[in-house]
């Protein structure tokens, strides 16, 4: 029997943890795919075109907007980024659980949309000072961006009561845990196992 996946939508305030989260996530639940969004952001060091984003200028995003090609796209701290209708449509259509990383903007386009069902899930920080701390510790914005990023933050933070579940990362392992919960949960709500597989009980002896 195939099963269609399910789609999760993961946001969180820059620098809450999101990233480091989902890096211990994926590597724990199998059959999890992370969706590789387009952005208009310059890589950061360390970062790789098709792996953590796929990088591209204005002009090339803004053809993609036409052509009808993003599923859900915003303009976040001042540039684009973007998720790939076909490439999510087609892993979904596979039987592959997909995870997105996206702004409160994204999600709430996704939220609207009556032909998706995602299961939405909010990161927040301990508090907002700690945000700070993470955002400066991180060592990858400059002050302007910083404080960009803290200002976009509280508005953020309304965001958080839309979605399905609310994870507070202030212990790391923690949050892990609880955002590997909800996954394994709406899997068994679902009818299938931890690993993603569909449950047969009939045939069952
Ligand atoms: P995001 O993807 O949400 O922007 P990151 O995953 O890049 O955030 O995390 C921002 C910074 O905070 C990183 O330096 C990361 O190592 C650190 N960090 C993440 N989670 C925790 C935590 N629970 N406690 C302390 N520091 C954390
Ligand atoms: P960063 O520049 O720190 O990687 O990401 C900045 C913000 O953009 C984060 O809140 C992240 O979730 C969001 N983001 C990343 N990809 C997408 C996307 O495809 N769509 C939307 N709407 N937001 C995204």
């Amino acid at each position: 029997m195939s099963v269609r996946g399910q789609l999760f939508i993961l946001s969180a305030p820059s620098g809450a943890g999101k990233t480091t989260i989902l890096k211990k996530v994926m590597a724990n639940v199998a059959n999890l795919y992370f969706s590789i969004s387009h952005t208009t952001r310059a890589p950061r060091k360390g970062e790789k075109n098709g792996v953590d984003y796929h990088f591209v200028t204005v002009a090339e995003f803004q053809k993609m907007c036409e052509n009808n090609l993003f599923l859900e796209w915003a303009e976040v701290h001042g540039n684009f980024y973007g998720t790939s209708r076909p490439a999510i449509l087609k892993q979904l259509a596979n039987g592959q659980d997909i995870i997105l990383d996206i702004d409160v903007q994204g999600a709430a386009i996704i939220a609207a949309d009556a032909t998706i069902h995602g299961v939405s899930v909010f990161v927040a920080p301990p508090s907002l000072s700690e945000l700070e701390k993470r955002l400066c510790s991180r060592g990858t914005d400059n002050k302007e961006t910083i404080q960009l990023r803290l200002h976009n933050a509280v508005k953020e933070m309304d965001a958080a009561e839309k979605y399905d579940y609310l994870v507070i990362n202030d212990d790391l392992e923690e949050a892990v845990s609880t955002l590997q919960s909800v996954i394994i949960a709406e899997r068994s709500h679902g009818h299938r196992l931890p690993s993603g597989e569909p449950i047969q009980l009939r045939g069952n002896k």
